[in-house]
């Protein structure tokens, strides 16, 4: 199935042409330098962005692809979860274009779209697999089963491992967001300069949760670790060896739960997605445990770990092709669990 895609739920315009598990088109116009200067996205700016992007970047989309509206099989949108008016630009724009070409509606869920990704670059993928999200605002550890069926295994109790990045370069100076420029200081840094807490969960009768992780205590500690250093007097402050051991941390959380969690539940092809997806100390270790372990790990590139319409289109043709659609009265929804999937269509 041939699907036109968008993708409006956070900072991104974005929209793509999709076949099946080919990208024809992937157009993206980022935000970021827009909300750079608030230090974060700001939800009624990147609303009124998405109005001002969305139609040169659709226009864009079809043009690349070199396809017109007979090719079109379906249109969709990403519904939930995000920013309700940022999602709501791409949802009306999303139904209008298919009410105008008589073409069927599809409402993505914005992880699903992000599971999706990991079949535009390894298409011969099929579930059962591990998928490991990590993201600005999501950290989970998703049971693929099949199309529109997960089962959420692990997720973060507080800050997502994106959000726990861009916290720690904020208050290190560093700028937003915060991932890319941790990780590159992090290569000149010593990653065990600083021993830091890993992000478990405690159990009431001791031990830790398996697949749980928070990461706001250990954005605390790197923040209490900056204060007694600025307190010892030390000066410049040592920033690369900072970066690095915070990102070894993360990166040694994520891995031992996620390999953990594959080998529980017998599952030996784990794929990674969102934006942390492209952290090298997460590759890095993660790709070296499950090698040892003699589980498959697949990282996507950069292009569709991080938003982006491709992701959405993939999903939305799989749906297409087992005759799901959604009814042109979906709304949007700020929260919405990975297991409400099929509630998107009749
Ligand atoms: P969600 O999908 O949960 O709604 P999102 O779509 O905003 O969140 P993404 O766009 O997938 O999240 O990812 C953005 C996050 O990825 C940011 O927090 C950013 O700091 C982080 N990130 C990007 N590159 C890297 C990197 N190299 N290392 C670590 N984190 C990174
Ligand atoms: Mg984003
Ligand atoms: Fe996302």
């Amino acid at each position: 199935k041939t699907v036109l895609a968008l993708e409006t739920s956070c900072d991104e315009t974005a929209a793509a042409v999709v076949r099946d598990r080919t990208v024809l088109s992937n157009i993206v116009a980022s935000q970021i330098d827009i909300h750079r200067r608030y230090g974060g996205v700001v939800p009624e700016v990147a609303s009124r962005a998405h109005v001002e992007n969305l139609g040169a970047v659709v226009a864009a989309a079809l043009q690349d692809a070199d396809v017109t509206w007979a090719d079109i099989d379906g249109v969709a949108a990403t519904c939930a979860p995000g920013l309700v008016g940022a999602l709501m630009v791409g949802v009306t724009a999303g139904k209008t274009l298919a009410m105008l070409h008589s073409k069927p509606f599809l409402g993505i869920h914005h992880l699903e779209g992000h599971i999706y990704a990991s079949y535009l670059s390894q298409r011969a993928l099929q579930p059962p697999y591990l998928c490991l999200l990590v993201s600005g605002g999501h950290t989970s550890l998703i049971h693929v089963q099949d199309c529109g069926q997960y089962e959420l295994l692990g997720k973060t109790r507080d800050d997502a491992a994106g959000e726990a990045f861009d916290k720690v370069a904020r208050l290190l100076d560093l700028g937003y967001p915060g991932g890319p420029v941790i990780d590159k200081l992090a290569a000149q840094g010593d990653p065990t300069a600083f021993k830091l807490p890993e992000g478990n969960i405690s159990l009431p009768g001791g031990g830790v949760h398996p697949y749980d992780s928070s990461f706001s205590g250990l954005k605390t500690a790197v923040l209490r670790l900056v204060q007694s250093l600025q307190d010892d007097g030390i000066d410049p402050m040592p920033v690369n060896d900072l970066c690095a051991s915070f990102q070894e941390t993360v990166a040694k959380g994520l891995t031992k739960r996620t390999i953990r969690c594959a080998q529980d539940y017998g599952l030996t092809t784990i794929a990674v997605g969102g934006g942390v997806a492209a952290n090298s100390g997460l590759r890095q270790h993660l790709s070296a445990a499950a090698a040892e372990q003699g589980l498959q790990v697949l990282f996507p590139p950069l292009k569709y770990c991080t938003d982006n319409a491709a992701m959405i289109g993939c999903a939305a043709a799989d749906h297409l092709a087992r005759g799901h659609q959604s009814d042109f009265k979906l709304g949007t929804r700020s929260r919405m669990d990975l297991a409400e999937v099929m509630t998107l269509y009749a």
